[in-house]
């Protein structure tokens, strides 16, 4: 039997570890090659194409650095050479800080925001050329971009709402080739990024109804079903994966 993301092609933007690592093999469990891009952990990035190819598919990294554009769109281009063309694109990269308001800096506003919002516009449009009619393009975005939840995330919330803001706006864009743009946002999930222990852990648990953090595979499961022809009337939607999490 066939699996359901067979002959496609994948490209996962931060595939080196959390949630980007999962979404990467998961998709290649699910029977597609996939391409990850991540900025300079190369030793994830190493055993990330190792899990991709253990699923009998293509794999590879491409280092690139989400923030430059310039270097977004040679990775783009080199990844859709290596693959064919490109069917799944997912922006998952991306970088968190926090800081009460005036405690931000004004570097820190330019690295989240050209991470999580110019990186993610500068890779979809240097993937138009590439993206096979009836593509997908799945945006990471987080539960901080739809409800700010508490002091001091103003600038990382504003990138992720612009995430889910984007898959609106090119849902439109991309409906006359058949192309549907939808977000993802998580809740708490045990990465690099968000830790699954401490004190700061134990109270955004308990906000979750669920009573715990999600595992990355539980955004790749996802990720995978709005890849799926099971997904086909799904554009410009963000899916709410947070263990209830602000409800
Ligand atoms: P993570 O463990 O910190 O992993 C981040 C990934 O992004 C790594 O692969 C990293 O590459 C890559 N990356 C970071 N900066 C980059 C840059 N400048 N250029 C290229 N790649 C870059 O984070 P995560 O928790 O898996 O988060 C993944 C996504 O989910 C992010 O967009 C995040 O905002 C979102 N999210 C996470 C949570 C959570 O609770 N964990 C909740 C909601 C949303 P290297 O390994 O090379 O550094």
């Amino acid at each position: 039997m066939s699996k359901k993301l067979q002959g496609k092609r994948a490209l996962v933007t931060g595939g080196s570890r959390g949630i980007g690592a999962a979404i990467a093999k998961r998709l290649a469990a699910d029977g597609a090659d996939v391409v990850i891009t991540y900025a300079g952990n190369h030793d994830g990035a190493k055993t990330s194409v190792a899990a991709i190819e253990a699923e009998g598919v293509k794999g590879k990294a491409i280092q690139a650095d989400a923030a430059d554009a310039e270097a977004v769109r040679r990775a783009v281009d080199e990844a859709a050479a290596s693959l064919g063309g490109i069917d799944i694109l997912v922006h998952n990269a991306g970088v968190a800080e926090f800081a009460p308001l005036g405690g931000e800096s004004l570097e820190t506003y330019r690295r989240v925001f050209g991470v999580n919002v110019e990186g993610v516009l500068a890779g979809t449009v240097a993937a138009l050329p590439h993206l096979s009619d009836g593509a997908r393009v799945i945006l990471v975005s987080s539960v901080s971009g739809f409800t700010a939840g508490f002091a001091g995330n103003s600038v990382y919330g504003a990138s992720k709402a612009a995430a889910s803001m984007f898959a609106k706006a090119w849902a439109h864009d991309l409906a006359p080739r058949g192309i549907l743009v939808n977000a993802i946002q998580p809740g708490p999930v045990g990465t690099d990024m968000n830790p699954d222990e401490g004190e700061f852990a134990d109270q955004i648990r308990a906000l979750t109804v669920l009573k715990r953090y999600g595992r990355p595979e539980e955004i790749a499961g996802v990720a995978s079903f709005l890849a799926s022809d099971d997904a086909s009337y799904i554009t410009g939607a963000t899916i709410d994966v947070g263990g209830g999490i602000f409800v």
